[in-house]
Formats: C-alpha cells, sequence, structure tokens
C-alpha cells in the first residue's frame, strides 16, 4: 500500500497548503519540534499533521495541528503508526505455524 506517498497529493501542491506549511515553519523558527523536545536544535523542512488528515481533515489547514519537524522524525511518526499494520501478517503466520499438522 502507498498510503505515504506524500508527493502524489495534490494536496501537498496547493497554494493554501504552501502557505500554512511557510507558516507553521516561520512559527517554529524552522526546527523540529520534536527534536526540540528531546533537546536537540534540528532544521524543520517538513510540516507534520499532529492529527491525522485522514481522521480530521477539518484541520488540515490549522496552524495549531501543524509541526514543524525533520525528515528523520517525520518518518518515524509515520512508521510507528504504519507498524500497527504489519504485524497482521505475522501474526497470520503464527497461527498458520500453531496449525502445523504435525501437531495432531
Ligand atoms: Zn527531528
Ligand atoms: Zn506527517
Amino acid at each position: 500500500m502507498k498510503d505515504n506517498m506524500k508527493t502524489a497529493d495534490p494536496f501537498y501542491k496547493s497554494g493554501a497548503w504552501v502557505r500554512c506549511r511557510e507558516q507553521a515553519l516561520i512559527r517554529d523558527n524552522y526546527l523540529c519540534q520534536s527534536c526540540l523536545r528531546a533537546g536537540k536544535l534540528t532544521t524543520a523542512n517538513t510540516v507534520h499533521h499532529i492529527k491525522p488528515r485522514r481522521e480530521y481533515s477539518e484541520l488540515e489547514l490549522t496552524l495549531s495541528n501543524l509541526e514543524s519537524i525533520c525528515p528523520t522524525c517525520h518518518n518515524k511518526e509515520h512508521t510507528e503508526k504504519g507498524n500497527n499494520k504489519r504485524p497482521v501478517s505475522k501474526k497470520i503466520k503464527l497461527v498458520e505455524e500453531k496449525g502445523n499438522p504435525e501437531m495432531i
């Protein structure tokens, strides 16, 4: 599934988003807010939606829902959520192993 293909989403090319993104970066002094909480100063070049657009589309242009973030932290944000989907295939494998006919 390519649901993390941000560049393919026309929303990120809209003038409204480009302006909001710029405002968020200026508000956050172009610093990664996630790194900042960890006491590190890292330049942010990405603006992340704290509440995901998929569930809170009404907040997609709300500055308080936006956070400047560096690519490393941004990847983490999205990978952690994406991981929720991956164990499903692992569980299926485990079930298959437990259901080994040799055990019967
Ligand atoms: Zn960071
Ligand atoms: Zn994001």
